[in-house]
């Protein structure tokens, strides 16, 4: 396992990392609230800790990768009610979008996405444990965190909770004893979707969802948590107020990543500002590879500005040199033949690749920097230009020792994927051997088994069409 450094929020410092229980890493992050459709804001969180599982997981870590989804929240029970939708319906419906968008950005490493609403017998016992240990307290049907109980709240943000001004955005509640006091336990109001409690029928707070769900799937502490940079007050502020009150144990993540924000000309994105570019209208636009590379060729926690009509017009560009260059080498390596095995390639450009390889994983220990690993690329592929021989006087071997930095890119930034030739050639040879059980199982009649064969292969995305006694079969089918 590689050794890595990470800047903590908490700490204000970058440390060496070492997991709690090696070699496996709990990582939580704040996922979506399904309320609208996603912005490029919210792909720049999703694929930054895509790239951090990925990294991780190339260097030997068992990483559970997990993204709670707020499925019930006062803005999409706003939203609901400006529609007249059911807000759970609503939020089944972005959350559909949502894993379509992931799908097509290529975010393939989170392991679970646990929805609040599945969790609602956690959410009640943490805030009643709570309550028992004096940390907070109901009135009128809700029930209230007593942040006066808990001496290190603004701890991570440097935020004092006397410095909330009461009234600036959380309108008076009767029944508080501090302006400052969050709820975990919203009494019902006419309309809303409820669930029964000690407290009677109401809904969960926002920030309880978190820790219930965390606590029962990692345990009182766990490794990373991470989150948009927004989302550090008072949301993480209430998790760790919550979370080591209700179980005594601290501090409940040895490592806070945040990300910063995304900003069109300097202001935050947001459905209330009106500055807003679509997830899916920018990756139909340039594809999902330069969209990640808009991402990844900044440090993560530095804020990333978009200016429309500009920013992803550069990222494409600057991107389309390196995806011709993997793209050429790749198309080479296709059709090159092992046969020419030998002093093709000069030594001094092999060693090379391994040294960038070994570049790109260091650029990614130190605080997943993923723009100098960005830089490095470029510089493999400037050197590439200038000393490479002939492609076509390449073995299959020297193509692959060039690719090399250029498949890390595939395998940890998720692009340069391209559609590489041996992957498709062994995707062919598996689907050969299953298109061969289910001729055995025409050829005995069972064509109860061909046809299971033939919908287990579509909802594989893999589509075959039988032409007489030939089948031929092809990527595709109706949801793909
Ligand atoms: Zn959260």
């Amino acid at each position: 396992m590689r050794r890595f450094e990470l800047y903590d929020t908490l700490s204000r410092s970058t440390r060496l990392f070492v997991p709690l229980v090696p070699p496996k890493i709990g990582l939580f992050v704040c996922g979506l609230t399904p309320y609208a459709d996603a912005h490029i804001g919210h792909g720049k969180v999703a694929v930054t800790f895509d790239v951090v599982a990925r990294a991780l997981r190339r260097w030997g870590y068992r990483v559970f990768s997990v993204q709670n989804v707020t499925n019930i929240d006062d803005r999409l029970i706003a939203r609901g009610g400006e529609t007249g939708t059911d807000p759970l319906v609503l939020a089944d419906r972005h959350i559909a979008a949502w894993h379509g968008a992931m799908d097509r950005l290529g975010v393939t490493s989170v392991n679970y996405y646990p929805h609040a609403t599945d969790y609602v017998p956690e959410i009640l016992a943490q805030i009643q444990t709570l309550i028992e240990k004096g940390f907070a307290y109901a009135a009128m049907g809700s029930v209230y965190y007593d942040i006066a109980k808990f001496p290190s709240y603004g701890a991570l943000s440097g935020q004092k909770a006397d410095a909330l001004r009461p009234g600036a955005r959380v309108p008076p509640e009767p029944g508080k004893r501090a302006p400052a006091d969050f709820v975990l336990w919203k009494a019902a109001t006419p309309g809303e979707p409820t669930w029964e409690s000690p407290w009677g029928p109401g809904r969960p707070g926002w920030h309880i969802e978190d820790t219930a769900i965390s606590v029962r799937l990692f345990g009182a502490r766990y490794d990373i948590h991470g989150g948009g940079l927004d989302l550090k007050f008072p949301h993480h502020e209430a998790e760790i107020a919550q979370a080591e009150a209700a179980t005594g144990a601290s501090p409940l993540v040895n490592f806070w990543m945040h990300v910063g924000l995304l900003t069109m000309k300097g202001e935050k994105m947001s459905k209330s500002v009106g500055n807003v570019v679509g997830l899916e209208e920018a990756i139909d636009e340039f594809g999902p590879e330069v969209v990640r590379f808009f991402y990844l060729n900044a440090h993560y926690r530095s804020p990333l500005d978009y200016v429309p009509g500009r920013s992803l017009e550069e990222s494409a560009e600057a991107f389309r040199t390196l995806s011709q260059s993997a793209g050429r080498i790749r198309a080479a390596a296709a059709s090159a033949g092992p046969e020419r095995v030998g002093d093709d390639l000069p030594a001094e450009l092999a060693n090379a690749a391994a040294s960038t390889v070994e570049a790109l994983d260091e650029a990614m220990a130190q605080d997943f920097h993923s723009r100098e690993a960005i830089a490095a690329l470029f510089q493999w592929t400037t050197r590439l230009n200038e000393n490479l021989p002939a492609l076509d006087s390449l073995s299959s071997e020297s193509l692959a020792a060039i690719l090399g930095p250029y498949e890390w890119a595939a395998e940890v930034l998720g692009i340069l994927v391209g559609a590489p030739a041996a992957d498709h050639s062994t995707l062919g040879a598996a689907v050969e051997v299953i298109l061969a059980a289910r001729a055995r199982a025409r050829a005995r009649s069972d064509f109860a088994e061909a046809d299971r064969i033939r919908s287990e292969l579509a909802e594989a995305g893999i589509v075959i069409e039988d032409d007489g006694a030939a089948t031929r079969w092809h990527l595709g089918g109706p949801d793909r």
